[in-house]
């Protein structure tokens, strides 16, 4: 420890960052100061907490959205104080993604350090380059600026990559700002929450004319309903199989328990507290299979939407504003008008043509990160202090968190957190897994100096 005490550097303040830094701090170690760095102009909105459609609804429960692992009733309990009243009428309902926005920029509030030698302290601006010696970290933002730390930790979302189709706009863009002409036909790559999201950004927007949305699959989120809870005994889960028998082992639960007359969503989230796990003991080229032939459909019954969004996307299908191709992209010819499409539907080898006027990538936020464009994860992947995992969706961290270097050793100082540890645990996407990684890693940074 260096006379100044440690000093933990926070990369991002999406939720990840914000919820690492609320538990560093906690951690009452009194020589620990935080310091986090984001670009955005706010604090804790990351990219699915924005402030631009109170329509984009919380696609997992109010009771389940609590920052605190400890405290379940931390996000409910907020939403009972603030002056407008909690939005629902209890716990198990869906509020904004906005105001969930506004309660992780309230939690860290109170924490900003008076005189910047204890508490948070926040830097705006774009990391731009990590540099690890024995000694310390060292994080360099874009205007120059140079700070040291005794450890960095990288919480910036899912990565940047290069856009996948020239011309395309991406689906945190709203259609105004996007320039979308409300008449013209959209097409959306990608039938997943994102999708979903953007048909209602353009419904709300006035759209009138035809929205499109392509997927090679076709599969449509599925809707959370109340049901009752199922558990699974440990023993009962084959840890370690192959994709092949655990995903029909798997079925197999599914359908006894439907027959039984429960629900296939209390399955789902009965193996939630195993995914990590099945996940670190399953074989690298299982994995590889879940990844290609499995993920849609785990997706499609695992991150949900919230009722009412799913009667809205259901509206749009019945009158036909929103129409599905279960098909794949062939090309994309720009033209004054747009773009000329052609794809292949499902099954066919002949091309069909479609002239949009606009094409939306909601395809999904796992990309080879090798193909990043966030220079924090480059320079990390750049100087060899990170590598790619070997399927290519994280960089490679330990159970514990440290970024892998190119030669296979752990970092004493660089972490990462959420998104990009993805390779590691897969479930890291959600509030409910990214919280629990936060409060164990502030656990451990807390307690032992590097
Ligand atoms: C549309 C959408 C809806 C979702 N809805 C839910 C939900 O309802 N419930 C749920 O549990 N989960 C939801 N999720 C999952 C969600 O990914 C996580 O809850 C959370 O947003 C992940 O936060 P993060 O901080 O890791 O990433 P991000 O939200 O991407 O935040 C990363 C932050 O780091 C900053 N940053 C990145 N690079 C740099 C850099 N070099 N320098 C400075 N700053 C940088 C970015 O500006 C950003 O603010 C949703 C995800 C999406 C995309």
């Amino acid at each position: 420890m260096g006379p100044e005490g440690r000093h933990a550097i926070v990369i991002g303040g999406g939720a990840s960052g914000v919820l690492l830094a609320f538990q560093l701090l906690k951690t009452n170690a009194p020589d620990l100061r935080v310091t986090l760095i984001e670009k955005r102009p706010e604090i804790g909105r990351g990219l699915a907490y924005h402030a631009g459609n109170p329509e984009h609804l919380l696609n997992v429960r109010v009771t389940n959205m609590s920052a605190l692992p400890d405290d379940p009733d931390h996000f409910w309990n907020w939403l009972c104080a603030r002056p407008g009243g909690p939005l629902c009428p209890d716990p198990y309902c869906f509020v904004p993604r906005q105001t969930y926005g506004d309660y992780l920029a309230g939690l860290i509030a109170p924490l900003m350090s008076r005189d910047g030698t204890r508490g948070l302290t926040i830097l705006r601006g774009e990391c731009a380059a990590v540099r690890e010696n024995p000694s310390e970290v060292a994080v360099t933002l874009a205007d120059g600026t140079c700070i040291t730390g005794t450890t960095a930790i990288l919480a910036t979302g899912p990565d940047a990559a290069a856009p996948l189709l020239a011309g395309h706009v991406e689906p945190w863009a709203s259609p105004a700002d996007a320039g979308i002409d409300t008449n013209a036909t959209v097409l959306i790559m990608g039938t997943g929450l994102s999708m979903v999201d953007y048909v209602l950004s353009l419904l709300r927007h006035g759209h009138q004319g035809q929205i499109v949305a392509m997927s090679r699959r076709g599969l449509l989120p599925r809707a959370h309903r109340r049901v009752n809870p199922m558990r699974f005994a440990e023993q009962e889960i084959p840890f370690g199989a192959e994709i092949g028998p655990l995903l029909h082992w798997f079925r197999r639960r599914i359908a006894l328990h439907v027959a039984e007359g429960g629900d296939w969503r209390g399955a789902i989230d009965a193996i939630r507290p195993f995914t990590q796990r099945l996940w670190h003991e399953l074989p690298l080229k299982s994995r590889r299979r879940f990844l290609e032939h499995a993920r849609a459909w785990w997706d499609v019954h695992r991150h949900r939407t919230a009722p009412e969004v799913e009667a809205r996307i259901a509206e749009a299908l019945a009158t036909k504003r929103l129409m599905v191709i279960v098909g794949k992209l062939a090309t994309i010819a720009p033209n004054p008008g747009g773009a000329l499409v052609r794809y292949r539907r499902r099954g066919q080898n002949e091309t069909s043509e479609l002239q949009v006027g606009a094409i939306i990538d909601c395809t999904g936020i796992v990309r080879d990160p090798g193909a990043s464009t966030n220079p924090a994860v480059r320079s990390l992947l750049d100087q060899g202090l990170a590598r790619i995992d070997p399927l290519r969706i994280g960089i490679d961290v330990t159970p514990d968190c440290a970024i892998v270097n190119r030669d296979g050793s752990p970092s004493r100082r660089l972490y990462a957190v959420g998104p990009l540890t993805r390779a590691a645990f897969w479930e890291i996407i959600a509030v409910p897994d990214i919280r629990q990684q936060c409060a164990e890693l502030a656990g451990r940074l807390g307690n032992h100096s590097p």
